[in-house]
């Protein structure tokens, strides 16, 4: 492609993007397509010579439109939010066209300074400690996801409590366990296999009423094991848990972690950015007296598009120990110097993209006054939701709700809940997802999404309203 072809048809892609967020409100939010809908129509084979981009574009409408179920919808209200807004998608073509490989300082110094400093800014804007900054000793580094943040804090852990036996001979079997709640998110467990300590090395810490990981019973787990000769290597702490946001307590658990030498990760996913906000910076008490290591996700709620983990680490040494290996042919005198940051010793693969540029062009483009208003926008939504949820004696809601995620009931059983999901999500006007709360079926609403209003909360509301007395039957 020539940069003139490159010129003209990027146009036609921006077109093409812009018309898609003008017009998605207007199409199904979930796809209808079931499976091998979308191959079906395909060719199995692919082009001998080279089509022009105008046929990919026509595919985007006849095939990949409707087979996709709509994240940028505005009533999208399921999971988490993904945030494609315009500056981090114009962000993303400015990677793709730049195209640098950040293995290396050396290989790419605009794309590691910039992760540096990006990653600085957000440890202000959230209030984090000045040790998980570059000038405090500390670091961030963008990973794809929280999962990853919680795999590779766990190595570092694992690095720190073996004393740096883990880099060489492994991990010994049987001889360390973490410990979570059992609201945390299952990335977790996937991190316990990878790292060969297998999920049964995973304590599931009791809740308290409200959720959040009872400290009290998270310390007579580790006393247990430390008894029983186990060593306690680290605690996962959830900011924010998936089924309902509920906030573990960071302030008691970390003295906890203290007693037993233990590592303290704190996934903050999806809430760690709503302390932004001065009146919802609580939400991350305790995590700078307590983390070693802390993530979150501007790809959830801060208008970032995936992938976008921001991952904290308080002694960056003991992640690099673990991770770092230097071949010959990536050795150079920027890395011999000490002076700079490799990320590749940060993170699983060697290459990497320039991701950080993104959530630059968010933070610009925004402002921090722009994204606390966006926080705030859909706390206050959320807020309102609950409230009319609340006000109906048809339905009960199940967990507190103090930021953007509210989880319900009707007071039925849950099948005709689930029927009440299903109904609503029929309509394609919103989309909501479901978890269990103490073992009962429960719909859910995560308001943040960017182009949501209150119109479309208001709207999944009268939604529910009217087919709730539909599903539930005459009295
Ligand atoms: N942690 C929490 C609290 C989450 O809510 C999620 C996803 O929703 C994850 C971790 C997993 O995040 P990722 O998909 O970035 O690995």
């Amino acid at each position: 492609m020539t940069a003139a072809q490159f010129r003209a048809h990027g146009r036609a892609v921006v077109d093409w993007v812009a018309d898609y967020w003008e017009r998605v409100e207007s199409l199904p939010v979930r796809s209808s397509v079931g499976p091998g809908e979308v191959r079906a129509q395909l060719p199995a084979e692919p082009p001998e010579t080279g089509e022009p981009f105008e046929a990919l574009l026509a595919d985007m409408d006849r095939i990949v439109v409707p087979g996709s179920t709509h994240w940028q919808h505005p009533g999208f209200l399921a999971y988490y939010p993904s945030g494609a807004s315009g500056p981090s998608a114009l962000a993303e073509l400015l990677i793709s066209g730049l195209g640098v490989q950040g293995m290396l300082w050396q290989t790419a110094p605009a794309c590691t300074e910039l992760e540096q400093l990006v990653l600085d800014w957000l440890a202000g804007l959230i209030g984090l400690p000045e040790r998980f900054t570059f000038a405090g000793g500390g670091g961030g580094v963008v990973q794809d996801g929280a999962s990853t943040a919680m795999l590779i804090a766990l190595l570092a852990a694992l690095q720190r409590a073996s004393r740096g036996q883990v880099a060489r001979a492994g991990v010994e079997r049987g001889r360390y366990v973490v410990y979570t709640s059992a609201e945390a998110n299952c990335g977790f467990e996937k991190a316990t296999r990878i790292t060969g300590l297998g999920s049964s090395a995973i304590r599931f810490v009791d809740t308290r009423a409200d959720l959040s990981m009872d400290p009290t019973a998270l310390r007579t787990a580790m006393a247990h094991d430390a008894a029983a000769g186990r060593t306690p290597a680290l605690v996962m702490a959830t900011i924010g848990t998936t089924s309902t946001g509920a906030i573990d307590p960071v302030a008691l658990i970390g003295p906890v972690c203290r007693e037993f030498d233990a590592w303290l990760h704190v996934d903050a996913a999806y809430a760690g950015v709503a302390a932004m906000c001065p009146e919802l910076r609580w939400v991350n008490d305790g995590v700078a007296d307590f983390a070693d290591s802390y993530a979150t996700n501007p790809h959830k709620w801060l208008l970032t598009a995936l992938e976008f983990d921001a991952c904290y680490l308080a002694d960056r040494s003991a992640l690099t120990d673990v991770l770092s290996v230097l071949p010959e042919y990536l050795r150079n005198s920027a890395t011999e110097s000490g002076a700079v940051v490799d990320y590749r010793d940060w993170q699983l693969p060697v290459g990497r993209r320039f991701r950080a540029l993104k959530l630059w062009a968010v933070i610009r483009w925004y402002g921090a006054s722009g994204l606390r208003e966006h926080i705030r926008y859909s706390v206050s939504a959320a807020q309102q939701f609950a409230a009319w949820v609340e006000a109906d004696d048809r339905f009960d809601v199940l967990a507190p709700h103090p930021l953007s995620v509210i989880c319900f009931r009707l007071r039925a059983a849950d099948d005709v809940n689930r029927a009440l999901l299903d109904a609503v999500n029929a309509t394609g006007r919103v989309l909501l997802s479901h978890t269990m709360v103490r073992g009962q079926f429960a719909l859910r609403v995560a308001i943040g999404g960017c182009a949501t209003r209150l119109e479309h909360v208001a709207t999944a509301w009268q939604l529910l309203s009217e087919w709730a007395d539909i599903v539930a039957g005459p009295n």
